[in-house]
């Protein structure tokens, strides 16, 4: 949501404070962290090390950069008459958890039945990365796909269900290896039509082709 804030607004100091750091001030931000981690920043290995970060955050917070409901109504064509459902399983999920900011890393699966309007597939998968590549939480995560969907496609109903593991359960903490996360949420027909939901649940269940990875 991209909210502009007029610079005579009283809110535009709390705005400015929030204003994306320098690319030095990041660094820097890198370097105290290797110090709490007990190392030298001084160190060769070290010296490009704060860079390096600084440039892997922009990927994996890339989302922020994408507005989801812009992406969908951009592109929605009206189509007559299909009236099936539409799913996408197996969509590569990383994010990253809005706690310990450590990674989350799944899978998404989506399904919309279509009210007149489809989206091509790339599309369902750019909303899984737009609000993906954010500091997340899993539940809240799966309610923002869902709700974009149904807000911008205005379809009978839409299915979300994310099964990921996340890094700060398995590599800290609990260290409970092999434990996924499932969340979901359906809406419409899928809440409402116990055989709209079986059928979505037998597909993502269903066998994997052998062409995937
Ligand atoms: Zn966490």
């Amino acid at each position: 949501m991209n909210i502009h804030t007029p610079a005579s607004d009283p809110a535009a100091d709390e705005t400015a404070t929030l204003a994306r750091p320098t690319q030095a001030e990041a660094e820097e931000a890198v370097r105290t962290l290797l110090r709490w981690a007990g190392d030298d920043p001084r160190r060769e290995g070290l010296l490009d090390t704060p860079k390096r970060v600084a440039s892997a955050y922009r990927e994996w917070f890339c989302g922020y950069e994408d507005d989801p409901v812009e992406l969908l109504a951009r592109s929605f064509e009206e189509v007559e008459g299909y009236d099936e459902m539409v799913v996408l399983r197996d969509i590569r999920l990383e994010s990253m958890c809005e706690h310990h900011m450590c990674p989350i890393i799944g899978k998404a699966h989506v399904a919309y039945l279509p009210n007149g309007r489809v989206v091509g597939i790339s599309k369902l998968a750019r909303v899984v990365e737009a609000y993906g590549k954010r500091l997340q939480i899993q539940e809240k995560m799966t309610a923002q796909i869902a709700n974009t969907l149904l807000d911008v496609l205005q379809p009978k109903g839409v299915a979300v269900v994310i099964e990921a593991v996340h890094q700060c359960m398995t590599t800290r903490g609990v260290h409970k290896s092999g434990v996924s996360m499932v969340t979901s949420r359906m809406l419409g027909a899928f809440r409402d039509d116990p055989s709209t939901r079986r059928e979505f649940m037998s597909i993502i269940q269903g066998p994997r082709g052998s062409g995937e990875g």
